[in-house]
């Protein structure tokens, strides 16, 4: 039972660095991890005609990567807590281009959600909504199929893994608004990209993908990474 409370404790108050274990005071990563973060300095696109942007804090490296993996996999609100404030500053450079916007966050399968307890993508869109106002409108997407892990399949089926995955449950929450689309991670952004399919049936004005980090092009380890892409 000790060994369960302290679980808890350091699950939300973690007393070491998340990415190389050294003590740190009480804050996610020590200061020597926090200086590897990179910051992505201007949005990215996703592939397609629409070339529809990605915002995030950050690019993809191997401590941003911790940071996820604790967030989905350990139970960190306290994660949640740290990447949804630096998303917030990230949506604060286009927020004033935004009009009247609402904030949709990458919907889970419920069979993933009743495993894992709670949902990433929902507590980081929770966190940004609290930190800026737009509202969240949590249900608007919903997830018809459970999708494989992108892990599992090569590069070509990974666009049929995700495509008709998603649903709109709700037009009239997002027509005629900015819809902020919140997820985890990007990286080839097939997952968004078939939600930003789903959401084009409630005819919103503009829609724009808001992550923690974004695949950079270079120095990733790609095994690595897919090891976190559960969809
Ligand atoms: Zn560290």
């Amino acid at each position: 039972m000790k060994g369960f409370f302290r679980f808890l404790l350091d699950s939300v108050f973690p007393r070491r660095c998340i990415s190389c274990g050294s003590f740190t005071g009480g804050s996610l990563v020590c200061g020597l991890c926090h200086g590897q973060l990179l910051p992505a300095e201007a949005a990215g696109l996703l592939p397609g005609p629409d070339a529809i942007p990605v915002y995030s804090p950050f690019l993809t490296c191997d401590v941003l990567l911790d940071l996820i993996r604790f967030l989905k996999f350990e139970g960190g609100t306290a994660a949640a807590g740290w990447l949804g404030r630096e998303m917030s500053r990230a949506l604060a450079t286009y927020r004033e281009e935004l009009d009247d916007p609402v904030i949709v966050p990458v919907p889970l399968h419920w069979t993933r959600l009743v495993r894992r307890g709670y949902d990433q993508a929902g507590l980081l869109a929770g966190e940004v909504s609290r930190h800026t106002g737009i509202p969240l409108r949590r249900r608007t997407l919903g997830r018809r199929k459970r999708t494989r892990a992108q892990s599992s399949l090569d590069r070509g089926s990974r666009s049929g893994n995700v495509t008709g995955a998603f649903c709109l449950r709700s037009a009239d929450r997002i027509r005629d608004r900015d819809v902020v689309l919140v997820d985890d991670l990007v990286t080839s952004g097939e997952t968004v990209l078939a939600c930003c399919r789903a959401l084009e049936a409630g005819e919103p004005s503009s829609v724009t993908v808001l992550c923690a980090g974004r695949r950079r092009t270079a120095k990733i380890k790609v095994e690595r990474l897919d090891s976190l892409m559960f969809e």
